[in-house]
This record gives structure tokens, C-alpha cells and sequence, in this order.
């Protein structure tokens, strides 16, 4: 839900009970708070606030069209996160140099059987399409955890999030996977389109998902359809096991995308849907900051890009530390684009850097990882 209201732009605040319909409300996205019928002082307080959010956007317009570049001339790619059809043109037309993130398990939402090929197809050559040139990351499918499709055969477990989700129950269900991959794979020869697997916690996984999308290609090629025989593949960082080993990982995968709302998740070892232990869930911690410190340091000695697909991409408290650490592209909501380029305008990537490889490992807690990355 939360993913889709910021795909159309609205406000959303979750966890909040006391509410009754036919409330009058403000909704601060924002800070997350709600007021409840609130005073003419309050709508008046709020609609300035609003005007001011306004301005803000239109000064942060000048950004538009310009490269995504620190002072010393670092570039950055900003990418969009999509996820629904309708995504595909919005994200086009935006400010964004690709996709970053097509999480694809919508696709498979709202209806009573997976898509075909061929519906899979045309969504995933659409994108590929509208974005030409510019690449589109396409993730392969990503359920269980708190992502729940009745007719996929998912059971109840336990621990959803420890057990059957992403990238190994496609390992085990080689023919819904198998599908996938050959939509991907025809889609390829539309456009730039780039394969992202998520969840990985063993390498094993990689050189699985490898030999099946090899399988497919050789496939293809026989029964003379065209694709990108030179596709990328990479790995979406999301579990401590891909974070401490990203350079084996380094090794083998075409790039790096790290999925920081899953990263943070299980890192804190919090359910990132539980309020009870929502205060605990931060990726200002700096076992977080440390472990996306790492992976980034081990993508540039292996010379492969690293992007950030998570929340924290879109942060601007986080781009100095995300960019100094050596990220390449941040992928986010389109509407938050133009303020992170304005951050990464004006910083200057070597001083950051040098900053951070004096204090990063000093950081204890969350208070002094904010203060740390105020002052970066
Ligand atoms: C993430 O975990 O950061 C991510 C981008 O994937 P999702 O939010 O879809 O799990
Ligand atoms: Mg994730």
C-alpha cells in the first residue's frame, strides 16, 4: 500500500487507530502524523505549509534535464522505482535516466492466476520501449515475506520473511520462474533491459538463477527469437549474508542493487510491518550504514556499479554517505528525483569520502549516526 500511494503521489499515514469515518483530517506524510478535525489555526498553519512545499518544488525545477553530478564531477544515475503499468509512462517522461527497480510481483497482484508470457511480455516490452536507451532493471519475481499471492501456493509459515520467498521459491518453481525470464529475456531486444534477483543470501542461488537464464537463452536462439544475449544480471543486496560477502558476490553479478528497506530489516533482525518494534527499525543505524558502506567499497574494487533501490535512496539525509560511499545510482519514487539531485549538486564526492573513512567505524548509535550525517 504504501509503495502504490507514493507511486500516485498521496500522502499516507499507517498505524493510526481512533479515527472515525467521516473524520476531517490532515495527513502529514511527512512526519506521519494525523490530526483529527483539526482548527481553522491548523488548516490555515497546514495550507501554508503546503504553499511552501510548493515553492520548494518548483525551485528544485531547475534541476531538470541536468546530469546528476557532484562538484568534482562525479555522476550519478537517478533511476525511478516502478511497479504498476501505469508507472511506465509517468516514469518516462520524469527526470529519470531508467528504471532502477520494476518490481514486478505487482503484476501477479489483484487477479486469480499468474500472468501469461505473453501479458508478462507486453508490460515488461513496454517499459523497454518507452525507455529506449535509458535501462530498465527488471527484478524477478519477489512474494512471500509480506507479500502474500493466494493462488501461488504459498503456505503460512512460521517466519515469513526467514522462509519461502523471492528468489527461492522461484528456484523451486522453475516454471513460473522459467516464464518469467523468457518474457524478460524477449523484452530485451526492445530496449536496455537488465535482470535483478532479489533476496540472494547464497551464492549458490546466482549461479543457479545464471544457468537457467542460459538454458532459456539457448532456447531462444533455436527457435530464432530475438533477446539480449548480453543482458546484465545482477543481485539485489538485501540479507547480512550478501552484505559481509559482497565481494564474492562482486565476482559474479553484473551489478549490485542494495534493497535497504530489506537490508535494514534484517540486519536490526525487525519485522519491518511491526509496529511493536518499529523503533528499532532505522537505517540511520550504523550496523546499517556500515554493512552499505561495504558493499559499495567492494562493488568499486570489482568494478561493477552499485545502486540503492531501498527507501534510503530517496533520503536526502542519506545521499552525501550513500554517494561518498561509492554508490552510483540511486533508484526512487519520481517525485523525489529532483531534491536528491539537488543534494548531490552540492557536494563534493572525495571530501565526503575521506570523511566518512574517518568516522564511519566511531558511529555507535543512531543519535550520532544523524549528527554524523548532518555534518557530512
Ligand atoms: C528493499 O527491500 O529495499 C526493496 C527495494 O525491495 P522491497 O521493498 O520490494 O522488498
Ligand atoms: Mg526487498
Amino acid at each position: 500500500m504504501a509503495i502504490i500511494a507514493r507511486s500516485m503521489d498521496l500522502p499516507a499515514v499507517t498505524g493510526i487507530t481512533g479515527i472515525k469515518h467521516g473524520d476531517k483530517l490532515i495527513i502529514n506524510g511527512k512526519t506521519g502524523e494525523i490530526i483529527i478535525d483539526p482548527t481553522e489555526a491548523e488548516i490555515e498553519q497546514y495550507q501554508a505549509l503546503q504553499e511552501e512545499l510548493r515553492q520548494r518544488r518548483e525551485a528544485l525545477e531547475k534541476y531538470r534535464g541536468t546530469p546528476g553530478k557532484t562538484l568534482d564531477g562525479r555522476h550519478i544515475e537517478l533511476f525511478a522505482n516502478i511497479g504498476l503499468e501505469m508507472d511506465i509512462p509517468k516514469a518516462a517522461e520524469s527526470d529519470a535516466e531508467g528504471v532502477g527497480l520494476f518490481r514486478t510481483e505487482f503484476l501477479f497482484m489483484n487477479r486469480n492466476s499468474a500472468p501469461t508470457e505473453e501479458e508478462q511480455f507486453a508490460v515488461y516490452k513496454k517499459a523497454a520501449t518507452a525507455f529506449g536507451k535509458r535501462p530498465v532493471i527488471i527484478r524477478t519475481l519477489d512474494i512471500g515475506g509480506d507479500k502474500e499471492i493466494p493462488y501461488m501456493g504459498l503456505e503460512k509459515e512460521e517466519n515469513p520473511f526467514l522462509g519461502w520467498r523471492a528468489i527461492r521459491y522461484c528456484l523451486d518453481n522453475e516454471d513460473v520462474f522459467s516464464v518469467q525470464l523468457r518474457a524478460i529475456l524477449r523484452a530485451s531486444a526492445f530496449g536496455t533491459v537488465k535482470i535483478m534477483l532479489p533476496m540472494i543470501s547464497d551464492i549458490r542461488e546466482l549461479r543457479q538463477a545464471k544457468a537457467l537464464i542460459n538454458k532459456i537463452k539457448n532456447e531462444l536462439a533455436e527457435q530464432g527469437i530475438a533477446f539480449d544475449n548480453n543482458i546484465s544480471i545482477g543481485i539485489m543486496i538485501e540479507t547480512p549474508a550478501a552484505a559481509v560477502m559482497a565481494g564474492a558476490f562482486a565476482r559474479e553479478a553484473d551489478f549490485f542493487s542494495i534493497g535497504t528497506n530489506d537490508l535494514t530489516q534484517y540486519t536490526m533482525a525487525v519485522d519491518r510491518g511491526n509496529l511493536k518494534v518499529a523503533g528499532l527499525y532505522s537505517e540511520y543505524n550504523p550496523a546499517v550504514l556500515r554493512l552499505i558502506n561495504n558493499i559499495a567499497n567492494e562493488a568499486l574494487k570489482n568494478n561493477i556499479p552499485c545502486g540503492i533501490c531501498g527507501e534510503a535512496g530517496a533520503d536526502p539525509l542519506l545521499t552525501k554517505f550513500l554517494i561518498g560511499s561509492g554508490i552510483s545510482e540511486l533508484s526512487m519514487t519520481r517525485s523525489s528525483i529532483l531534491e536528491v539531485k539537488s543534494v548531490i549538486s552540492e557536494m563534493n564526492y572525495s571530501e565526503v569520502k575521506t570523511k566518512i573513512a574517518d568516522s564511519i567505524d566511531r558511529l555507535a548509535d543512531v543519535e550520532e549516526s544523524i549528527e554524523f550525517l548532518k555534518g557530512l
